[in-house]
Order: structure tokens, then sequence, then C-alpha cells
């Protein structure tokens, strides 16, 4: 091996998963909050079950599902560029594998349940504060639409146990214990590929790739001498079009490495994401990326860099015909997502026809509303609920706040507003229908960093009525909610969360 590592604490070799068993969170654990959908639709469960003391316990870690197994995944990665070596769930345990009642398959993983071989030099634990953010994400991306894991509970420990840097002044802090239950079908990232292939496993990189396709990928032919090839196409095209959902919705993920890259193109690992309140395309949520090298904007082509180190993954059990195939694949993609992200803004404009001038005009709007700091996710929700007549009439945008920013600019919104009409009558979309159409893909409601904030401040005083509010509110993003409404969930956001900023630290 000329790549010795062993300057991680635990060198796994050979091996997909470690049998390991969960460290229980110590003190009294309360259920903090449970997604009634996750716990129906997926689990089979009575969402009442949620409030018992047996529930509470199977979150924790306390007890094991019958016929389940205990295991963690080893995977390495590339982290902001550089390849990192061995990581590995380092704090979560896969419980092993649920079939509903639906006939779906879906693996079991509690986050922050205790230390594992891939902990290097964390605790194993995930602290309350990033769990609420983890959960919310979770199920709101999946009623906004965007392909993603899933979070069923969340439990909390009333002992300060966990120690954190939570300010960045150097300072650290005690923090109480969490963990979360989070579903998915598989937990396998671009990095589960790379730690074997850098490790120079190649039967075991072969094995997990047959494995993957033939249990997640029913749709491709098993037997087939190209299915490596056919499987790296799906997992491309499903990854940019789950990144096209992201920029419709101002996502942004904020830690896009490799090992955070799942294989299924799901949205994997909610740490220091941001939903963009006023629109700016370089907007970077995590305090550690000082590059910008996960701003909003670049996600598309850094998930394009990802697949590329996926492919390199690959490679050893590749041949030569198929490495070809994939090389001339690869300069496909960014056409591919290029255009997956013009149709998602032009539906967001209410408009299902790709045109010529399309991206002039999409990027014309989002240049306005970068320019007058206007707010993404309100700009069009407000866009969506005036008479184009209207929106050059400023006194009847009166309680439009951010659409009024953008009626501001005079000329050149009057410019845009009379293209936005040409182009319309274009795809002859009448105004009832342009209105009906961006009421689904506009949400009114988005997880924003303040509200989670004060959700999360509250919930640190054991009050978690606001994570549950959160929680209710986004399972309908796109229906106005009277008491969203009253807590300000449509106003512009308080200035005391501009350019609020997450850290790793988790
Ligand atoms: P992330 O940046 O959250 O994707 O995590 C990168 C790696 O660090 C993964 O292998 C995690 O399992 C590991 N990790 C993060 N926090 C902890 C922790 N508190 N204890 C152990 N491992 C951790
Ligand atoms: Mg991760
Ligand atoms: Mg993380």
């Amino acid at each position: 091996d000329s790549n010795p590592d062993y300057t991680t604490p635990t060198a796994v070799k050979n091996a997909v998963f470690s049998l390991v068993p969960t460290q229980p969170i110590s003190g009294n654990i309360r259920l903090v909050c449970a997604s009634e959908d996750a716990l129906k639709d997926i689990l089979d469960l009575n969402p009442d079950v949620a409030e018992s003391q047996e529930f509470i316990d199977f979150i924790t870690g306390k007890i094991l599902p019958e016929g389940g197994l205990c295991v963690s995944h080893r995977y390495g990665g590339y982290q902001f560029g550089f390849w990192a070596d061995q990581l590995g769930d380092g704090r979560a345990h896969v419980l092993g594998e649920y079939i509903n009642s639906k006939g779906e398959s879906w693996q079991l993983q509690l986050k922050g349940s205790g230390e594992t071989p891939y902990s290097r030099f964390g605790d194993g634990r995930a602290v309350l504060r990033s769990s609420i953010r983890e959960m919310v994400a979770s199920e709101a991306c999946y009623f906004l639409g965007v392909p993603t894991t899933r979070a069923a509970a969340l439990v909390v420990s009333d002992e300060k146990s966990v120690w954190r840097d939570k300010n960045y002044s150097g300072m650290t802090k005690q923090e109480r214990a969490a963990v979360v239950l989070r579903l998915a079908p598989c937990w396998y990232r671009i990095g589960s590929l790379e730690i074997l292939t850098m490790r120079k496993e190649h039967e075991l990189l072969k094995k997990l790739c047959d494995f993957i396709i033939k249990e997640h990928f029913p749709e491709i032919d098993y037997e087939s001498e190209d299915k490596y090839v056919t499987w790296f196409k799906r997992v491309a095209h499903k990854n940019l079009d789950m990144v096209a959902t992201w920029q419709g919705f101002g996502f942004t993920h904020g830690v896009l490495n490799t090992d955070n890259i799942s294989l299924l193109g799901l949205t994997i690992d909610y740490g220091p994401y941001g939903f963009i309140d006023h629109y700016y395309q370089f907007y970077v949520p995590n305090t550690s990326d000082d590059g910008g090298r996960y701003a909003f904007n670049k996600q598309p082509t850094i998930l394009i860099w990802n697949l590329e180190k996926m492919y390199k993954a690959m490679a050893p059990i590749l041949t030569d015909a198929q490495k070809q195939q994939i090389e001339e694949f690869l300069p496909t993609l960014n056409d591919y997502v290029e255009r997956k992200v013009l149709e998602t803004y032009l539906r967001k404009l209410g408009l299902h026809q790709c045109q010529d001038g399309d991206e002039k005009f999409v990027h014309a709007f989002l240049e306005l509303m970068q320019q007058k700091m206007a707010d993404f996710t309100a700009t069009f929700k407000q866009l969506g609920e005036l008479n184009p007549q209207e929106f050059i009439d400023k006194n009847s945008t009166e309680n439009k706040w951010s659409l009024n920013k953008l009626a501001d600019s005079g000329e050149t919104w009057k410019n845009w507003v009379q293209k936005y009409e040409q182009r319309l009558a274009s795809e002859g979309v009448t105004e009832e229908e342009r209105r009906a159409r961006m009421s689904t893909v506009n949400p009114a409601y988005v997880p924003r960093n303040w509200m989670l904030q004060e959700a999360i401040a509250d919930a640190e005083n054991d009050d978690f009525k606001k994570v549950k509010f959160l929680l209710e509110v986004l399972r309908r993003p796109f229906e106005v909610n009277e008491e969203a409404e009253k807590q300000g969930f449509s106003s512009p956001p308080p200035t005391w969360s501009y350019g609020l900023k997450l850290s790793c630290s988790s």
C-alpha cells in the first residue's frame, strides 16, 4: 500500500461496515419532536407512540429493534477539495432495514448515538441546536419536493455533557446531547467508494457497487456489461436533478464534500446549511468556508466536481471502453445541470417551455433581486400573487415588501416586466394559470435561519413549541398559515439575522 494513512486513530481495513454498539446518552431523556409523516408513512407507526418511554429509549439507542443490527459505515472523502482519508460514521449507527407496508426498504440511522471506530477526534455526540436544524430541514426539504433523507424523531438529555466551541471565541461550553433518528433507503456516499479505491480494496469496491446497483437501482439491468456506466449516469443525473431543486429554493448545503454526496441523489447531512433570505448569489452559510467553495451559485459545478471524483473511485472496476464512455459523458453534465436549473427558474416564473433568450431573461431577474437585496422566497411568492399590469404601478405593490424593492428600480423593472408579459404570452399562459402554477412551486415558507435560531433558543430552555410549530408549518410550505403569518414568517427577516452564519461545530 503506497498510501499508508495510519494518522487516523482507527484505520479500519477491508470493510464497509463495522459492528459497533450504541453508547446511549446519559441523563433524563425527553422527546423534542417527531415527524408524524415519517412515523406514519415510512415506519407504519401511530404517531402517538412517540410519547411512549419505549420509543424514547429506542431513539436514545437503549433498545435495539428485534432482527436489526447495529453498524457504522466506513467511508472517506474529499473535504474542501483535499483527500481527507477515512471519515465514516463517527457518531451514527445504522440499525438495519425496515420494509414497510408499501414494500419500501428504509435504513434507520441514529445520529449522536456514540463513538465508533470512525469517531477520529470527535466524541460521537450531537448537540441539540444542530439536531434541531437537521430534523427540521430534512422534513421541510421533503415537503418542498427536494430529494432528501428524512428525520423521524429527536430526543435530548437534561445533562450538559458535551463540550463544544459555540461562538468561535475560543471559549468552549457544555451543551446537551441529542439524538436524531434519520431515515433513508441507504446511506452510501461517494466517499463509500473512495475509501475502498484509495486503500486498493478493489474486490470489495466491486462487491459494494454490485450490491448498491442490485438493491437500489432495480431499473438497471444487473446482467448488462455496461451496468456500471449506466449506474454512473443515473447517479450523476439524480444528483444534478437534486441540486436544481436546491437552486429553486435558495437552499445552500454548506458542506458539499464527497462524503456528503449520496449515491442515491438525496440531500444528506444537514449541518451549516442556509436558505437564502435576501438574494446573494455567492451566499455562504458555513463559517468554515472562507473561500466560498460551497457558495450558493457554485453548487451545480461542485456537484459535477464531486461526480468526477466518483468516476475516479469507480475506475478500478471499469474497462477501458467503459472509462471512455464515462469520459464522453462527463462533459455533458454542465449543459445538463444548467438546463435543469434554468427550467427550475422558469417554472418559478410560471413558464413551462424553454425558449431562446430565457437564460438572459432569468438572469436579469436574479440580478435585479441581488442589486435590490430582495428576498429570494418572498419575491417569487409575491410575484405569483400580483397581476403583471400592476407590477409597474408601485402603489399597488404596497404590501409586497420584497417585490417593491424590484419596482424601486424603475425602468429596469418596467423593462423586465414587459419581457415577462411577452414571454407569458408566447406560451399562451393566462393570468389565472400563471398564478396557479406559481403557487404550487413557490413556497410561502422555508426554514430560515432566524426561525431556526428562535426555535433553538426556546428549545435550549426546554420549550419545544416553536420547533414543533416549524415542523407543522413546513409540512405544507406552499400554503399560507395564519399563525405563521402572525409570527412574521412572511415578513422581512429580523435584522439580527442578517448575515447569520453557522459553524461546523455540531
Ligand atoms: P460532517 O462534516 O458533519 O459531514 O462530518 C465529517 C466527519 O466527521 C464524519 O465522518 C462525521 O461522522 C465526523 N464527525 C462529525 N462530528 C463528530 C463527532 N462529534 N464525533 C465523531 N465524529 C464526528
Ligand atoms: Mg457528513
Ligand atoms: Mg454533519
